[in-house]
């Protein structure tokens, strides 16, 4: 049989309404999930998910936009970095809801890429919102780039910002939101094809009237496609072995 080598290495499985479901899905798709989480302490129920699959692996996290609440799990997040070579969802958030809890999700951020830094061989992904230079400041300050595979999930930056990310050799995880904008396909346009991943953010997308589910990935791989000009198949291969290298 021919699999459909599908490819989403940002979303939320454990955040859809049936969890069970979104995991048998992605599954029966034989899709590449990276599912991340938003707590330490939802993250052992995700491991015991994805243990009887081949295609998902669950992430350890701790979300920018819960730290203001949570940030005290980083302690848990030590507990089981040790455990894992999957780590995400982490990273900064400076939009205007959770811009009170900055310089604490710094702290964070920071304690948690030190962990992955010294441990190494980590893949990571990371949330940037409103705060790309501040995000690569901290990647470029721990060093974790250097023994890590770091993803960029929806980086939404100007061209300064996506030249040095791609300097210290991160990768990108694309949705099909992203590309509705210039800044989205100004990077699917400068960073090397080798390092674009596809990317849900389900159970967060809304693509038109629908709610993307994990796994939805046809949409966006038609866009990055499109904007290649690429054969649709060759796209898929081609994100396909991109994630399997990000995966070795
Ligand atoms: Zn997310």
């Amino acid at each position: 049989m021919n699999e459909p080598n599908l490819v989403d290495f940002h979303c939320h499985l454990d955040l859809h309404a049936d969890m069970q479901a979104a995991f048998d899905r992605c599954e029966q798709l034989s899709c590449t999930t990276f599912t991340v989480t938003t707590t330490p302490k939802a993250y052992s129920r995700n491991v015991d998910f994805a243990a009887s699959t081949k295609h998902i692996k669950a992430a350890l996290g701790l979300h920018p936009q819960l730290v203001a609440k949570r940030g005290g799990e980083i302690d848990l997040f030590e507990e089981f970095v040790g455990t894992t070579r999957y780590i995400g969802e982490i990273g900064l958030d400076a939009s205007r809801s959770h811009y009170a809890s900055f310089d604490k999700q710094k702290l964070v951020f920071d304690r948690a890429l030190r962990l992955c830094a010294a441990q190494r061989d980590k893949i990571i992904s990371i949330h940037s919102a409103r705060c790309a230079r501040q995000v690569l400041e901290a990647l470029h300050n721990t060093d974790v780039c250097r023994s890590n595979v770091i993803v960029l999930h929806w980086f939404s930056a100007g061209q300064t910002e996506v030249r040095k990310a791609i300097e210290l050799g991160c990768w990108f995880s694309v949705n099909q939101q992203m590309l509705t904008s210039e800044t989205g396909r100004k990077l699917l346009a400068v960073v090397p094809r080798d390092r674009i991943l596809t990317e849900t953010d389900a159970p967060f997308m809304k693509v038109g009237e629908k709610t993307l589910v994990g796994g939805d990935v046809i949409g966006v791989l038609e866009n990055i496609a499109s904007f290649w000009k690429m054969d649709f198949q060759e796209t898929r291969d081609l994100i396909a072995s991109n994630a399997t290298r990000a995966l070795l």
